[in-house]
């Protein structure tokens, strides 16, 4: 299964989120469980997850002292998920440290950075002493986090050319804020189809309520991948 699909599980508790997981199909899609879901269910209800087929991105943004972050990307290595990630922001030696605790593992994930969170404005990285520009400060973090030896970064539409352009066709991208035509933006800010995203550059699209909103979650994710191969 190589689908450029991952269905955010972004639900409060336990059940709806394995109730959804069983109306899609691990051939169609892999999982991201996220701080909110896994900080109430752990590391039962991811695998769980993989019991059901998925792989399974776990999102919770390391950001800490190296050996901490190193203890934290070893432990999600062992749980056996496919994709984690660290903040970029905690710097070389926690991203190296990162890399390192998963030497030796069978099935090493995927480990990719967050660089600059879209939530933050030009004003909040100024308020922070930044002087940087924040798409300047995404390419800068991304450099880090390949020169670092991590996999990828996540990243915006908006941003993922750029990126591609920078860092070569081995850096990964993972990208947010995908909406199907005519689906409402949410809170999201800026939104692009999946085919867009692909054609920007992205490897991995995070869809979330797209999907999991939908009357239909099944139909919803057939139809992401129908509007993926009419694109190619
Ligand atoms: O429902 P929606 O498709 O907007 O969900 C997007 C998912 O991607 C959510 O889990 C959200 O936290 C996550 N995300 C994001 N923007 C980022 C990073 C992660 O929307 N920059």
């Amino acid at each position: 299964m190589n689908s450029p699909v991952i269905v955010a599980l972004d639900f409060p508790a336990a059940a709806p989120a394995l109730e959804l997981a069983g109306r899609l199909s691990p051939a169609l899609c892999r999982l991201k469980v996220g701080k909110e879901l896994f900080t109430r269910s752990g590391p039962q209800l991811v695998e769980q997850l993989q019991g059901m087929g998925f792989d399974v991105f776990l999102d919770l943004k390391f950001h800490d002292i190296p050996n901490t972050v190193a203890g934290a990307v070893r432990a999600a290595g062992e749980l056996g998920v496919w994709m984690v990630n660290v903040h970029a922001g905690g710097g070389r030696r926690m991203m190296e440290a990162a890399v390192a605790s998963l030497q030796g593992l069978d099935n090493r994930p995927l480990l990719i950075a967050v660089t600059v969170l879209t939530s933050m404005t030009g004003e909040d990285l100024r308020e922070l002493g930044y002087t940087e520009t924040a798409t300047e400060r995404v390419l800068r973090l991304a450099a880090l986090t390949a020169d670092s030896g991590l996999d990828g970064v996540v990243c915006s539409a908006m941003e993922a050319a750029d990126l591609r352009r920078a860092r070569g066709d081995d850096f990964c991208l993972v990208t947010p804020g995908i909406r199907l035509a005519g689906d409402s933006a949410d809170d999201q800010r800026r939104v692009v189809t999946p085919a867009d995203g692909i054609a920007m550059g992205s490897d991995y699209l995070v869809i979330g309520r797209s999907i999991t909103a939908a009357a239909d979650p099944l139909a919803a994710l057939e139809k992401v991948h129908a509007e993926l191969a009419a694109s190619t």
